[in-house]
């Protein structure tokens, strides 16, 4: 099949719709971007690249390296990890501590802010150099493109982390943190601030669409059953407290970033990748819930 004209026929329906949303201005350097920004890359299972408007653009993929350092964890520790984090939808913002607290200091799943800091931390005991590590896994996945940080990216998150430093320290009282709070927050907020094009982006996460298998460098980076899983918790997990929405409108599994990128897989298909700056209330990117509602409505495929 060929996507190219089906991406550029939904890019320009959603194009034409009125920007609405907002920046993520809790870290200010990213209030900063274009919001017209407007890129798309999807790249199906034999390695074709469909792509239109600011697909070479490249943003700050915040929450969408959730996704990679779960991938990187769970593929060394297996079923250990989910002693200290569990597989369940939040249905709370993905900055919410109350949750935390009453739940023992476990935190629901690995793609709010606390579970991801678990996730980290294991990271961070897994290997010496873990923020290199983690760039390196990502360049990897997408068959070795060159993965940098944004120090400004960092440094303005790095200013204004007080939630993340009060979930790092609740975490740290019910004994779910092994690393400092300092160190763990230099490691979460570098992974946070990697910057991707949608191009690279929707290569990075093919080897999700192919039962985990990176066809980049010709690697098995989960087996079919771990690569299920990770794929089940993007679906349930990967867009905080409007997951339910995501599969109800658009039925693929992916992640957002307050970024603004949005990647989503269907395995046996495609990878997508879409970049889009405002947010909607729930801290996701209003035009790319769009775009991707639109793209599996015309295909006529999802995952259900
Ligand atoms: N780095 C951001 C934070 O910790 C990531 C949030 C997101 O992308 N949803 O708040």
């Amino acid at each position: 099949m060929d996507y190219q004209e089906i991406i550029e026929e939904v890019y320009s329906e959603v194009l034409a719709m009125p920007i609405e949303g907002k920046l993520a201005d809790y870290i200010p350097e990213l209030a900063s971007v274009n919001p017209n920004y407007f890129g798309v890359c999807l790249v199906d299972k034999h390695g074709n690249i469909a792509e239109c408007g600011d697909s070479n653009v490249p943003f700050s993929i915040q929450s969408i390296s959730k996704v990679q350092t779960l991938v990187m964890a769970y593929s060394k520790m297996g079923v250990d990890l989910w002693k200290r984090v569990n597989v369940e939808p939040s249905g709370n913002p993905f900055n919410n501590l109350a949750q935390l607290e009453y739940e023992n200091g476990i935190p629901r799943n690995p793609f709010i802010n606390p579970g991801a800091l678990v996730i980290t931390d294991s990271i961070m005991s897994l290997y010496d150099d873990a923020k290199s590590e983690i760039k390196q896994f990502i360049s990897n996945m997408s068959g070795g493109d060159p993965v940098v940080v944004n120090p400004k990216v960092k440094q303005s998150e790095l200013e204004c982390s007080s939630r993340n430093r009060a979930s790092a320290y609740l975490l740290k009282s019910y004994k779910n943190l092994t690393h400092s709070v300092d160190d763990l927050l230099d490691v979460y907020t570098d992974h946070c601030a990697i910057e991707m094009d949608c191009r690279q982006l929707a290569k990075s996460f093919l080897y999700l669409t192919n039962n985990g298998h990176c066809n980049y460098n010709n690697t098995r980076v989960l087996d079919k059953g771990l690569t299920k899983r990770i794929n089940a918790l993007m679906l349930t997990c990967g867009f905080y407290d409007e997951a339910g929405e995501f599969a109800f409108r658009v039925g693929l599994a992916g992640k957002s970033g307050v970024g603004g990128g949005v990647i989503a897989v269907l395995p046996g298909e495609f990878s997508v990748a879409v970049y889009t700056p405002p947010l909607n209330p729930k801290g996701n990117p209003r035009k790319a819930l769009y775009f991707l509602e639109l793209l599996t409505t015309k295909l006529g495929i999802s995952l259900f």
